[in-house]
This record gives structure tokens, C-alpha cells and sequence, in this order.
């Protein structure tokens, strides 16, 4: 059976094209796709190319937000100016994101529909409580991203959208950015466990705001309400991440399989709270400033 190749040039082109192909498979980079339709694990009647629609890529400064486009592609994101200055925590899972021809090819919009616990932009996307904004020819409407990936390569995308795009609070007000992933090897790896955090340290080093997200221990990325409400009012030392770290064990429900253990997934995902002490330092970290 051969695939038919759409490649709509603007949003009437798209909204026309998913119509007369309700059943064709979108694809930004193609990086995860393709991967998927070599291995046989999909076989559709017809490819939806978005590439060629410039409404959805590039970042644009809305004040108190970014909104970076589905389309915006890592490597773009992460010379972008913007997301240095005031996303750095994404910036730095970027930077570690696949290959150079991969954060060519791949796109952010790709990264959070493929949905993959995994997926090393969700951590700090849900540590910053991004909104997604899904679009069709109907509308738009927009959902906090918690809420749209509903488990290990599910989303609630309806047939009929597609997601335009992600909208960023800045992060401005944070003096931690940090991201840590753990994999097989230094480098190119997927996450074995990962870890955003953003916190607001005073000069005096009390933690006066805080957020935390992991990759890849869960069916989707995993919050603790509990160990920020530990380390609020507190300084960066040992024994407090240690205390958070212990109720981060039991909220993650990693899972075995053939690159790590459930143990070891546990053990990491508390023992990466250990490495903010770094930031105990009477100064604490200020964002980067544009390269
Ligand atoms: C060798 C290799 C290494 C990799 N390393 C990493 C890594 O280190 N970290 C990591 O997180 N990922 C990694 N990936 C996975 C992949 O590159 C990323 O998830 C990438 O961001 C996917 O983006 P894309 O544009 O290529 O997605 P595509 O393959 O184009 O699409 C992925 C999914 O999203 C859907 N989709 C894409 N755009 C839209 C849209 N706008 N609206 C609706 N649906 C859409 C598609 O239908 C598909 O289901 C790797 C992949 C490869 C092949």
C-alpha cells in the first residue's frame, strides 16, 4: 500500500487537507514518525507534512509570556534569544536533546505530542506551567500540559486539531535554573531519569518559590507538591534536599525495563535534588544572560 504525502502551505491548506484525510498522520521533523513507520508500527493511508506552514514556528514575546510555535524547531528554540534570557531551564534540556541533526529536524510541538515520558522538554515545560494551545478550523482552545498528556504517548488532541503552539510564563523571577538528565552515556542518550528545577532563593539563601518536575519515572512527568512544600522557608543544605528527596521516592512509579531498574529509577530521581546544593552559595545562580 503506498502512503500519499500531504504538504498543506497554510492553515486552509492544513484545515482542507485533514478534512479530505481525516485519518492522516501529522508530522513536524519527522524524527519520532519516521522511526515509528520503519519499525511497522504504523502503516497510514496518508502523511500530513506540516513544515511547510510558517504560522507555526518562531517565538514571539506576548509581555508576561513567550509563545513558542509547535513548528520551532530545538535548535532554533535554543539559540533563540528569548528562551536564553528567560527560559534557561529549557535552554538546558535542549542543549541536551538528541544530536545536532536531530535538534535540526525535531520540533517542540513534536516532543510534547509524542508524549514520551521520556521527552526531554516536558520536565521544564511542566516545572514552568506551560499551557498548549490546540487549534482547528473551528478555534483555539488552551489546556495546561499536565492536562493534555494523559499518559505514556496520549494526549487528548482531538481528530480534527493540531497543536500550534506552547505558552511560557517567564521564568524571570526564578535565580535556579536546572535541568539534569541521567543516561546510558554522557551523551545522545535517552533519560533514564531526569530533572527540572526552578527556584526563587533570597539573598539570605531562604527558598521562597519552587518547582520541580521528573522525566521518565512515571507514565507521564511527575510533580511533588510535597517535597516544594518541605523545601519552601528553608536553605539549600543537605539534609533538607534529603528529606525532599525521600518523599520524591515514593511519589514516582518508575517502571523496569531494558535500560534501567524501578529501584535505581527511585533511587536517582531523589538523589538528583542532592545536586541543588551547588546553588547554596551566598550567591545564588542568575539566569544567562542572550549569547
Ligand atoms: C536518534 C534519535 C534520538 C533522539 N533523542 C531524543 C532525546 O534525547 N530526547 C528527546 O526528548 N527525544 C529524542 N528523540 C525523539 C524526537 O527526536 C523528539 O521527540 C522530537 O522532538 C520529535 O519532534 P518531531 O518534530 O520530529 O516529531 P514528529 O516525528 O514529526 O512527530 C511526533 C508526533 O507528534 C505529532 N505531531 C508533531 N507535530 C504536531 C503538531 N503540531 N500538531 C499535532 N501533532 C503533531 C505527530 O503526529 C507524531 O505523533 C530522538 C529521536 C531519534 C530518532
Amino acid at each position: 500500500m503506498s502512503t500519499e504525502l500531504l504538504s498543506p502551505r497554510n492553515p486552509d491548506e492544513l484545515w482542507r487537507a485533514m478534512e479530505s484525510h481525516p485519518d492522516a498522520v501529522p508530522f513536524a521533523g519527522g524524527t519520532d514518525v519516521f522511526v515509528r513507520l520503519r519499525k511497522g508500527l504504523m502503516a497510514p493511508r496518508a502523511l500530513l507534512c506540516l513544515d511547510r506552514i510558517e504560522e507555526l514556528k518562531g517565538i514571539e514575546d506576548h509581555g508576561s509570556h513567550l509563545f513558542i510555535g509547535a513548528g520551532t524547531t530545538h535548535s532554533t528554540a535554543l539559540a533563540h534569544p528569548l528562551v536564553i534570557q528567560f527560559l534557561p531551564v529549557l535552554a538546558h534540556a535542549l542543549r541536551v536533546l538528541g544530536s545536532p541533526p536531530i535538534r535540526n529536524m525535531g520540533t517542540i510541538g513534536g516532543n510534547i505530542v509524542t508524549a514520551s515520558p521520556a521527552g526531554d522538554t516536558l520536565p521544564p515545560l511542566y516545572a514552568l506551567g506551560a499551557e498548549v494551545e490546540l487549534r482547528s478550523r473551528e478555534g483555539s482552545r488552551r489546556c495546561p500540559i499536565h492536562e493534555f498528556i494523559i499518559g505514556p504517548g496520549k494526549t487528548i488532541l482531538a481528530k480534527n486539531e493540531i497543536l500550534s503552539g506552547v505558552r511560557v510564563r517567564k521564568a524571570d523571577r526564578y535565580n535556579v535554573h536546572h535541568f539534569e538528565k541521567v543516561g546510558l552515556r554522557n551523551a545522545l542518550a535517552i533519560a533514564l531519569v531526569s530533572m527540572a528545577a526552578l527556584l526563587r532563593i533570597s539573598d539570605s539563601g531562604e527558598i521562597q518559590e519552587v518547582s520541580l518536575a521528573w522525566g521518565s519515572v512515571g507514565p507521564t512527568v511527575v510533580r511533588s507538591p510535597e517535597a516544594e512544600q518541605i523545601l519552601l522557608g528553608k536553605t539549600l543544605d543537605l539534609r533538607t534536599l534529603e528529606n525532599a528527596g525521600a518523599i520524591v521516592r515514593k511519589a514516582v512509579a518508575p517502571i523496569d525495563d531494558v535500560r534501567a531498574g524501578s529501584d535505581y529509577r527511585r533511587q536517582v530521581a531523589g538523589n538528583l535534588l542532592l545536586r541543588l546544593t551547588e546553588y547554596s552559595g551566598e550567591q545564588p545562580c542568575r539566569p544567562e544572560s542572550p549569547e
